[in-house]
């Protein structure tokens, strides 16, 4: 880990932005989500390293045995200024080594290209924050607002030792700030031969919910009409198979208003596939944000072939649009019907905030800086990030990581995927964009 030592002080952030994603790839952070993987101390401990090695403090507190997190700050020259949470989070998903083309864990530089576990997501976004906060803080370069710096564990579990965790015990470190950027955004996606910039504005909420049917147990040769089985079978049937309808938000209509105008086709509210179809593959990424989902994923019941059980349980992954849980709650207890209750397990609230305001016109303004072409459109991410536990203190969170693109990579389609990359150029020029970012905003 001794790679930032004696860095000269005339490195900038481009220089190093590579070697720092190269080395936080080789420390695996695996995230099984059961607190058995490696935990993110020893990633904490390496970024710590790069924080005091310019002269800042860094505050590395563990959630749990090897869960590590790390925050720091540079103060600002306008206290009347609220600050910024410049955040990413340290743990990857999972990866197996028999799938990918190359080592997941060996971070090989090939064909521009910097190939591994976290290159997307976002070891990339990581190593970006650090280069830019070393460069200010080599050359003495104060930002206008306090600039907090945060690195989460355990983000792809949903946080209860990293972001969730940071905001329940310490949220003193946070104090003063209104407004975040982190990961899934800012991304270029090619639309009909223009580059779109999508900056993400919304987040979906998760339910995830049990089913359990209750009947009455019995033998397996006789008439039973209270099988839990079956109601549980008619269920998960009704909730699959259901129709949730098309719902527009300010996000997701402002996003298709905007590949209408890159496209010159008409957005119509009705037939939203016609634009989708011109996405490309990020309209998978961006399918699900038109409607609710309600998806079954795990089922259980029984324990031998001829004892019918008495009850009977199965997994829903829900996730809804902003504003909308309690009436899709309401639609599932009526899907599910009177013999099968509904319990939540895990729920975490969706977000929506303005495509508006000085950080949003400062976020726009860096990326036309270096890419003037650039047209910048708001969008909605189906799953989540830690901005959902930040907005626990009433911080509004943006996706912002920017990266400028080769068209023909499928980047949305590498989070959690295989053979994850990310072009070395891409990351410089996302470096000059958050660099501009944060020493004017
Ligand atoms: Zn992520």
């Amino acid at each position: 880990m001794s790679a930032a030592q004696s860095t000269p002080d005339t490195v900038v952030a481009e220089d190093e932005v590579a070697g720092i994603c190269q080395a936080l790839i080789r420390i695996d952070t695996t995230n099984y989500g059961n607190n058995e993987g490696a935990g993110e101390r020893k990633a904490a401990e390496y970024v710590a390293e790069l924080i005091h090695e310019v002269g800042l403090e860094a505050t590395v507190l563990e959630s749990a045995q090897g869960r590590a997190n790390v925050v720091t700050r540079i103060e600002g020259t306008d206290k009347s200024l609220p600050a910024l949470i410049v955040h990413g989070h340290l743990d990857v998903v999972p990866a197996f080594k028999e799938e990918w083309s190359v080592d997941p864990f060996g971070a090989e530089i090939k064909d521009g290209m910097i190939w591994g576990r976290g290159a997307v997501d976002m070891k990339d976004m990581d190593a970006m924050i650090l280069a830019v906060m070393r460069q200010m803080q080599r050359t003495g370069t104060r930002p206008r607002r306090d600039l907090v710096f945060a690195f989460f564990a355990d983000e792809e579990a949903g946080g209860d030792y990293g972001a969730r965790w940071m905001v329940e015990h310490h949220p003193e470190l946070f104090e003063g700030a209104t407004e975040a950027i982190s990961e899934v955004g800012g991304f270029s996606a090619t639309i009909d031969g223009k580059r779109a910039y999508l900056l993400q504005t919304a987040e979906k909420g998760i339910a995830w919910l049990k089913l359990t049917a209750n009947g009455r147990a019995g033998h397996g040769s006789q008439i039973n009409e209270a099988n839990a089985v079956t109601r549980l079978a008619a269920a998960i049937t009704r909730i699959g198979e259901h129709d949730w309808p098309i719902s527009y938000t300010d996000t997701t209509r402002a996003f298709l208003e905007g590949v209408s105008g890159m496209t010159g086709i008409e957005f119509t509210e009705d037939n939203p596939q016609v634009l989708l179809n011109e996405l490309g593959n990020v309209a998978r990424f961006v399918g699900a944000t038109l409607q609710n989902t309600a998806n079954p994923t795990v089922l259980s019941a029984g324990y031998k072939h001829n004892v019918i059980p008495g009850s009977a349980e199965a997994l829903l992954d829900v996730r809804t649009l902003p504003g909308q849980h309690e009436a899709v709650m309401e639609t599932l207890r009526a899907l599910a019907g009177p013999d099968v209750e509904l319990s939540s397990l895990h729920l975490d609230r969706a977000l929506e905030v303005p495509f508006a305001g000085g950080l949003v016109d400062s976020m726009v303004a860096a990326l036309n800086r270096e890419d003037p072409e650039a047209v910048v459109l708001p969008y909605m991410l189906s799953g989540g990030t830690d901005n959902k536990s930040l907005s626990r203190l009433g911080i509004t969170g943006y996706g912002f990581a920017p990266l400028r693109l080769p068209a023909e990579l499928d980047f949305t389609g590498m989070f959690h995927g295989v053979d994850e990359r990310v072009p070395v150029d891409s990351l410089k020029f996302g470096t000059r964009v958050l660099r501009d970012l944060l020493t004017t905003y």
